[in-house]
C-alpha cells in the first residue's frame, strides 16, 4: 500500500496496521499490588505496546481522562474505588462525548473468582490470578482487535454521516438552482407554472384571489441594438431587481422569458393587483441606469415596461390557461395604447 493511500484510509484502519499488529497501542495497567503491574508490564512488553500505570482506582480514572488507552486492564480488589467500579464508570462514558469504547480486562483473586463472575462485572473480559503469560497475551490482543474494528466502525460511520449530509447539501443547492433564472437570480419559469397549478387550486378551494401579472419591458430590442447586449442582460437583472423589491414577499417572481416577466400575486383581488402593479411599473419608470461607451464616455438610460393583468376567481377564468391568456391579452393592450401602462383583465 503506498504511503497516499494509507493516508486515505480511515484513521481507525489505517492506525491497525497489519491485521496481527498492535504494537504501539496503549496498555493502561492497574493495580494496588506494583509486582503485579511490572509482572503485567513485562508479561506484554514483548508485544511492543505502550504502557500507562496506575496503583488505584482514582490514578486509572485521571490517566484514562489524560489520554485515552486502547485497553484497561484492571485488578478488582484495590482499596478505596474498585475495578468494578472504574470499570462501570468507564462503560458509563462510552458515548463520542465521553471516552469511546476502551475494552476492560478485569483480574481477580481465585478465590474471588465466583462472587465476580456473579456480579454484572460489565467487563469485556476477565483474568483469574495468578494467569499465565501465553493467556493474558492473548487476551488482550483479541481485545485491542476489538477496540480497532469498533474505532474503524465508528470512523466509518462519521464518514458516512458527512457523506450523507453532504450530499443532501448538493440536493438542496441543485433544487434551487433547477428553479432558478441564471441570469436575474429569480425563479425560473418551469418553477412558475408548477406554482402556478398549486396557487390556483388554493385560490379555488379557498374563495380566495389570485392575481397573475405579465410585465414586458418597452422597446428592449432598442436597448440592446444601442448599447449592446450585455448591458441588455444589465438592464434585466435591474428591472427583476426592482420588481422583487417592489412587490411582498409572498408574491412569486420569475423571468418567463427574454425580458418578460411573471408574478403570482396571492390573496390579491383586482384593485390590490392594480395598486402592487402601478407601483412596479412607477419604479421601473424611476430606474436610472448608466451605461458606459468603450471610451469612457457615460450616459443616462430610462426605461419602461408595460403590464397585464388578471384576477381570478372570474366567471371566465376556469383554468390556469385562462387566466395566463388573459393577463397576456391585457399586456398586449397595454402595449397597443402606448406601453408604459397597466391594463386589467374586465371580470
Ligand atoms: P415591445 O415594446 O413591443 O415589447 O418591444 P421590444 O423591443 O421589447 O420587444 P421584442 O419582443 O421585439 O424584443 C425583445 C428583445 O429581447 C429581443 C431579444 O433580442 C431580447 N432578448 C431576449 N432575451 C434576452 C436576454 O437574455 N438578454 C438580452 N440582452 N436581450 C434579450
Ligand atoms: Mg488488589
Ligand atoms: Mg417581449
Ligand atoms: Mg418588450
Amino acid at each position: 500500500m503506498s504511503e497516499a493511500e494509507r493516508k486515505r484510509m480511515p484513521e481507525g484502519a489505517r492506525r491497525s496496521g497489519p491485521a496481527n499488529d498492535f504494537s504501539g497501542r496503549t496498555v493502561l495497567i492497574v493495580d494496588d499490588d506494583p509486582a503485579q503491574v511490572k509482572h503485567v508490564r513485562e508479561g506484554l512488553a514483548p508485544h511492543g505496546y505502550v504502557f500507562k500505570e496506575a496503583l488505584d482506582g482514582a490514578q486509572a480514572l485521571s490517566a484514562i481522562r489524560a489520554g485515552r488507552p486502547d485497553l484497561i486492564v484492571m485488578d478488582v480488589e484495590m482499596p478505596g474505588l474498585g475495578g468494578v467500579e472504574v470499570c462501570r464508570i468507564v462503560k458509563a462514558n462510552a458515548g463520542e462525548g465521553g471516552f469511546g469504547f476502551i475494552p476492560v480486562i478485569l483480574m481477580t483473586a481465585r478465590q474471588a473468582a465466583g462472587k465476580v463472575e456473579g456480579l454484572e462485572l460489565g467487563a469485556d473480559d476477565y483474568l483469574v490470578k495468578p494467569f499465565d503469560m501465553l493467556e493474558l497475551g492473548a487476551r488482550v490482543k483479541s481485545m485491542l482487535r476489538l477496540k480497532a474494528l469498533q474505532d474503524a466502525l465508528l470512523e466509518k460511520n462519521r464518514e458516512l454521516e458527512w457523506a450523507n449530509r453532504e450530499l443532501d447539501r448538493r440536493r438542496q443547492e441543485l433544487l434551487a438552482l433547477s428553479r432558478t433564472d441564471a441570469l436575474t437570480g429569480l425563479f425560473n419559469r418551469r418553477y412558475f407554472e408548477e406554482r402556478l397549478s398549486e396557487e390556483f387550486m388554493r385560490s379555488r378551494r379557498y374563495r380566495s384571489p389570485l392575481s397573475l401579472v405579465m410585465l414586458d419591458i418597452d422597446h428592449f430590442k432598442r436597448i440592446n441594438d444601442t448599447f449592446g447586449h450585455p448591458f441588455g442582460d444589465e438592464v434585466l437583472r435591474a428591472v427583476a431587481h426592482t420588481a422583487r423589491a417592489t412587490l411582498r414577499e409572498v408574491d412569486l417572481l420569475a423571468r418567463y422569458g427574454g425580458e418578460e416577466f411573471i408574478a403570482l400575486l396571492p390573496e390579491a383581488a383586482p384593485q390590490d393587483a392594480l395598486r402592487a402593479c402601478e407601483r412596479v411599473r412607477e419604479a421601473i419608470e424611476r430606474l436610472e441606469l448608466t451605461w458606459k461607451a468603450p471610451d469612457g464616455m457615460t450616459q443616462e438610460v430610462r426605461l419602461t415596461a408595460s403590464l397585464g393583468v388578471a384576477t381570478v376567481p372570474a366567471d371566465d377564468l376556469q383554468g390556469t390557461e385562462a387566466l395566463l391568456r388573459a393577463a397576456d391579452a391585457s399586456l398586449y393592450s397595454a402595449k397597443g395604447t402606448g406601453r408604459n401602462r397597466v391594463h386589467q383583465h374586465a371580470a
